[in-house]
């Protein structure tokens, strides 16, 4: 990478699970055009081409477990090899622990580059389990739904592509949703003040409605982090 103007957007979503950090890295893709990378996406799709690392962590995502960081940061740097990355990156999920977030900071000093802006979306635990389990997707395009929050305009027809097929997660179950927010507190939220530190961190209200938090977004991504 050249000059620090020439320099590629890494822009981090923290959030426990249910904060809409799928959802704003999708607006934020289609707006900027950049690359939205969800760890989470890549384990499921190792799981599901039954690769060494997806059979490995199968079972920790079933339960709502953090997968090893070996694991996740082999999944992210072989993606991170492909070429549209290089016009900037929203990472969606990643990094989630201390270990993950220095080993982003190595990765990202070996070509000069920092991290932009890590964005804490803030919200209240209770919502998070009601958000999780009303959420389905697009199996074709992979758009985001909930069955109250954000609706397709035709039933059973997917806005983007038309798609008639959907998918729900087996982690989003009420049980497993809250195993998941114990790990995002335990292990996750610790990063906030590691990049508070580095003088990166924005915090944003996210129990406000989707376009409303997408319209801060796109402020905080116009004119940087500041
Ligand atoms: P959510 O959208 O609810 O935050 P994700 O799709 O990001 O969930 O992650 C689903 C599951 O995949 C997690 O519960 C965890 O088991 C695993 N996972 C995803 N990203 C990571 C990561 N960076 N580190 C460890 N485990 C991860
Ligand atoms: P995350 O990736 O952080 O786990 P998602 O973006 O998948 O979260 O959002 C979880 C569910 O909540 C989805 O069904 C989504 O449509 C819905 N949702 C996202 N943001 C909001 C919001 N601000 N208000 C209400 N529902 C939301
Ligand atoms: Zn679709």
């Amino acid at each position: 990478m050249g000059d620090a103007d020439s320099r590629a957007e890494v822009l981090i979503l923290l959030g426990p699970p249910g904060a809409g950090k799928g959802t704003q890295a999708r607006m934020l893709e289609e707006r900027f055009g950049l690359i939205q990378l969800s760890t989470g996406d890549l384990l499921r799709g190792a799981v599901a081409a039954q690769t060494p690392a997806g059979m490995a962590a199968k079972s920790v995502m079933e339960a709502g477990g953090l997968v090893s960081d070996d694991i996740v940061l082999a999944v992210l740097k072989d993606r991170m090899q492909a070429p549209d990355v290089s016009r900037g990156v929203i990472l969606d999920g990643f990094p989630r622990t201390d270990g993950q977030a220095a080993a982003l900071d190595g990765m990202l000093a070996d070509t000069g580059q920092k991290v932009t802006a890590a964005i804490s979306l803030e919200v209240d635990d209770e919502a998070m389990v009601g958000r999780v389990a009303g959420r389905f997707t697009c199996a074709s395009c992979g758009e985001g739904y909930h069955d109250d929050f954000k609706r397709t305009a035709r039933q059973g027809v997917c806005d983007k592509c038309q798609g008639t097929d959907f998918s729900r997660r087996a982690d989003d179950n009420a049980e497993t949703a809250r195993a998941r927010l114990k790990a995002y507190h335990a292990q996750t939220a610790p990063l906030i003040a590691y990049y508070e530190k580095q003088g990166v961190l924005k915090t944003v209200d996210a129990m406000r409605p989707i376009a409303v938090i997408a319209e801060t977004l796109q402020s905080v991504v116009a004119n940087g982090a500041g």
